[in-house]
């Protein structure tokens, strides 16, 4: 790395898509970790198919939204197609100001506790997680070695989902079952999403004025997947999702927490195959197999037009919060503060307010108002009372990303 290489490449390879940020880490910029500068932003869609698109955003220029559409065959090409993308701006990935490529990696196991730079042996490791996260890894290690190929001599650093839940104590990571099956099949609860739950966490002693060591938050990261977690002064000590992302909350197309005799019952009564039980958790369950609609903002509007679906899927959705509050509080003895965060989170007032509602016995109370204006800031919602803070904390899971990424190429 030379002396006036600042910039990080994010990439978040799903399995048809590629999701990056280019940003500058300014590190001369003051203390703490780098600020960090977006100077692109992107996203490839349908990668394999006729229709892919790749919409980029060039911000260093304050250029417009380019879309362009056509068949990308697969990763490489949609890389390259990004490479010539950032070319056309000046901000190449033959760059000497690009540090490093830094890679969002959904499943890291136990062994990956902190971001990693990748090497052979890195990558085998998270090959070798592929039976537990075969969605998602393969995906990631595609992105990586088609980075690789693109840029040999740079550092690519993996930074894991699942790596700010290994501080989970055993007895909140390990399923009640069976110990020599557990460990035989690597069955154990590792938690998603770590990296907004680092994030936010953080964000959030920061929003108290205070140091993450001195705090405990829950955090809800409520996305089109969701989940919770307690964090004790910096370090998560439970989490909703478990060995997949199909665990915890009701979230926009997944079940959430479920009886597992129910996937028995469906196999002996109901004939479907694994297959099918896999695809009904995971794609048709949640507010989508409750109403039919996994947008909280369609949800509430026909709520408001007296939907009773809609309203039993927002109930069962809130039910199943406040469940993870209760249970989160117990299991953190002193809350400082229950932040909000991820698309629903940020944006929608009504299910904080429905969340939280009736939980003042617990120090718990929103502010109509404040939950009502709407800001990218973070930002108390509570009122002066109330012994817990609500807050709303946008997440950035690429900034952090790249701040992980370039805290570790330029130790
Ligand atoms: P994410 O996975 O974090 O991008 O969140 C996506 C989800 O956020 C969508 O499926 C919507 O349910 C929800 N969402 C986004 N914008 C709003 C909004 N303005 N009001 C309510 N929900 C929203």
């Amino acid at each position: 790395m030379t002396a006036t290489a600042t910039r990080v490449l994010v990439l978040n390879s799903g399995s048809s898509s590629v999701k990056y940020q280019l940003l500058d880490m300014n590190p001369d910029s003051g203390g703490g970790p780098a600020a960090g500068t977006r100077l692109a932003v992107g996203l490839v869609e349908r990668i394999g198919e006729e229709t892919s698109l790749l919409a980029h955003t060039p911000l260093a220029t304050g250029g417009d939204k380019r879309e362009t559409e056509g068949p990308i065959a697969d990763h490489e090409a949609a890389l390259k197609a990004v490479a010539a993308e950032l070319s056309a701006d000046g901000l190449g990935l033959d760059s000497p100001q690009l540090a490093a490529i830094g890679h969002r990696v959904v499943h890291g196991g136990l062994k990956f506790t902190a971001p990693t730079v990748i090497g052979d042996a890195v990558l085998a490791e998270i090959e070798r997680l592929v039976p537990v996260a075969p969605l998602h890894n393969p995906a990631n290690i595609t992105g990586i070695r088609t980075a690789q190929a693109l840029r040999p001599d740079l550092p690519q650093v993996a930074v894991f989902d699942t790596a700010f839940h290994t501080t989970m104590p055993e007895y909140a990571a390990r399923y009640a079952i069976d110990v020599a099956t557990a460990d035989a099949h690597r069955i154990r609860r590792y938690g998603f999403h770590g990296t907004s739950h680092a994030y936010v966490s953080r964000k959030t002693a920061e929003l108290l004025g205070k140091d993450p060591s001195e705090v405990n938050v829950i955090v809800l990261h409520l996305g089109n997947g969701a989940s919770a977690s307690a964090v004790a002064g910096g370090r998560c000590v439970d989490t909703s999702m478990g060995l997949t992302p199909l665990e915890g909350l009701v979230m926009g197309t997944r079940s959430g927490d479920i009886d597992p005799a129910v996937t028995f019952h469906l196999k002996r009564v109901a004939g479907m195959s694994e297959d099918d039980v896999d695809v009904l958790l995971n794609k048709k369950s949640g507010l989508v197999g409750l109403c039919g609609d996994n947008d909280m903002r369609e949800i509430r509007r026909r709520i408001d037009e007296g939907d009773e679906r809609a309203e039993l899927a927002f109930d069962i959705y809130i039910h199943r919060l406040k469940k993870y509050i209760g249970a989160y509080t117990a299991v953190l003895g002193r809350v400082d503060a229950v932040a909000f965060t991820a698309g629903v989170g940020e944006n929608a007032a009504p299910v904080r307010a429905a969340a939280l509602a009736g939980l003042e016995e617990m120090g718990l109370a929103v502010d109509a108002d404040l939950n009502a204006a709407r800001s990218g800031e973070p930002r108390l919602i509570s009122p002066e009372y109330a012994r817990v803070a609500a807050a709303v904390v946008p997440t950035d899971e690429e900034l952090e990303i790249a701040q992980q990424t370039y805290a570790l190429v330029s130790a």
